[in-house]
């Protein structure tokens, strides 16, 4: 029974952290007790219409471990985390009822999916409802009408965020939590029984890093990367490596799913700077973090238009979409080595780097002529760091209908495993069984060394798209929103 205090349930969505928690900012401690709630919802994770389900192995794995560990710490502050699968506008009104909750707090998401959801939520629940604005490294008062001026150029946000925006500071933590009581048999639902219905496990053994979700582990890969190892120093000059654990921060997966928050990783680098040194490395990984903002800023502007096939550009390409072509692509069986290699990495460790993911991102659309759109799709299934702004506005940059105030930009396959992989290293890899006997640039290109044809050759393929894109009409308005 209610004692008086106000009764509020915390909805945990994407800051599946303590840290610079937005939702702890909110509460009077004086006055409310609390219940945090995390749920899986089908929809986002399990509907396969594409043949695969959107979120794949490795990142419900990632996801089910964050979850568990913020139930860890949410218990030791005083209070607990329920856990459930469904929609979450059934879900959260039938906890509210059963919990006499007075208040629901959220954190507003920038996708035009969550939106809906958090529409669906406030009309449907019978409780007060505190929806915080969506949370950003820069300080805004109002992140959506800021987006509706977001200029469409991310230099220009770039330039401007750095003159005449503050970084936001990380919030406070409560070192405990009045907790509302549970009521005997109440059910707070186990991940592991998730686990048990939703994963099949894998592990990669060429990968060079495990990732392990959870806030404990976020921090600690901070704390090892930026400060144990010292990687900050050059990352400027290693960012665009392909092989090993250290080239780029891998801080990702930790800031998709909020385990890590993006301020906290901004003021490290400031403090790294005080302590170490300043140098254009430590500038480069909150330039990095700019297009993270900038990407989720995008989203909030431009909502269901980016998921629509010609783009937030409005550029109307059409694809020749040939099941073969999207298939050799996906499952890294072009038979061009850098792509292949590329593919192979993310579906067995859920990870592939940046430079990896602009060309194979660049060759589906382009070379392969196939819809941007499956190739996101396939990402959205593999990645453990999936963000559905960084993922779709990336995708759509890449495609050449996205956020590029540049002319057609198609990557010349080739060139870019001459410049990244010039002993071919990444490549033997993760193909070792293919390019047995074959050395340096020989083995970016067994078709010339008695092995067989690719599926495309990659510079006609390139001419030919450059042709598609500068013919191709450009738009007012866009078609109707992608949904698989
Ligand atoms: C086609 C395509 C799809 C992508 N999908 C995703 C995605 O779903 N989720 C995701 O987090 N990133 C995505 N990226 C961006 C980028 O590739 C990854 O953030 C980066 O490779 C992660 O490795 P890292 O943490 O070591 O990056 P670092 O180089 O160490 O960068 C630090 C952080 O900056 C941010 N960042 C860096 N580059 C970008 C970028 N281009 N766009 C947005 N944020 C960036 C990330 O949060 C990253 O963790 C995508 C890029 C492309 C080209």
């Amino acid at each position: 029974m209610t004692n008086g205090d106000t009764r509020t349930l915390l909805w945990f969505r994407r800051q599946l952290r303590m840290h610079d928690q937005p939702l702890f900012e909110c509460l009077d401690q004086d006055r409310e007790q609390t219940i945090g709630i995390w749920i899986v919802d089908p929809r986002e994770h399990l509907d396969d219409t594409m043949g695969f389900r959107r979120t794949g192995p490795h990142r419900m794995r990632f996801l089910l471990d964050t979850a568990e560990s913020l139930r860890a710490s949410l218990r030791r502050a005083g209070t607990e985390l329920l856990i459930r699968i469904g929609e979450p506008e059934c879900i959260l009104p039938e906890v509210t009822r059963d919990l006499e909750i007075d208040r629901l707090c959220f954190v507003q998401e920038p996708g035009s999916e969550e939106r809906e959801i958090e529409r669906a939520v406030t009309s449907r629940i019978d409780a007060r409802v505190t929806a915080l604005a969506p949370d950003m490294l820069l300080e805004m008062d109002d992140p959506v009408s800021f987006a509706s001026t977001l200029p469409e150029v991310f230099s220009k946000f770039r330039r401007h965020a750095e003159k005449r925006i503050d970084m936001a500071r990380s919030r406070s933590t409560p070192s405990c939590i009045r907790g509302i009581p549970l009521p005997r048999d109440f059910d707070e639902g186990v991940p592991g029984d998730l686990a048990g219905s939703i994963i099949e496990s894998r592990d990669g053994t060429r990968a060079a890093m495990k990732f392990r979700g959870g806030e404990i582990h976020g921090l600690e890969r901070l704390r090892h990367w930026m400060h144990e190892g010292d990687h900050l120093r050059h990352y400027k000059e290693t960012r665009n490596g392909l092989l090993g654990s250290e080239y780029s921060s891998k801080f990702s997966p930790w800031l998709a799913t909020g385990a890590l928050s993006s301020r906290r990783v901004a003021e490290e680098t400031l403090e790294y700077e005080d302590r170490r040194i300043a140098n254009e490395s430590t500038y480069w990984l909150r330039f990095e973090l700019l297009w993270r903002e900038f990407f989720r800023l995008h989203l909030l502007k431009h909502g269901p238009a980016l998921f629509h096939r010609t783009g937030p550009a409005g550029i109307s390409l059409t694809y020749r979409n040939d099941p073969s072509h999207f298939e050799s692509w996906r499952t890294g069986t072009t038979g061009i080595p850098f792509i292949d290699a590329n593919m192979r990495e993310l579906s067995e460790t859920g990870f592939m780097s940046n430079r990896g993911r602009q060309v194979v991102a660049s060759f589906l659309s382009k070379n392969l002529d196939v819809d941007w759109r499956w190739g996101a799709r396939w990402f959205e299934h593999c990645l453990i760091d999936y963000c559905p702004a960084a993922n779709w506005g990336n995708w759509a940059y890449a495609a050449g209908v996205g956020a590029d105030p540049r002319g057609f930009r198609g990557f010349d396959v080739l060139k870019q495993a001459r410049n990244y992989d010039p002993n071919g290293d990444y490549v033997a890899h993760w193909l070792p069984e293919r390019l047995d006997g074959l050395h340096g640039m020989a083995r970016h290109m067994p078709w010339k060394h008695g092995g067989r044809a690719p599926v495309v050759m990659p510079e006609d393929s390139l001419d030919a798209a450059r042709t598609r894109w500068e013919n191709a009409p450009r738009l007012d308005s866009a078609d109707p929103p992608f949904r698989s």
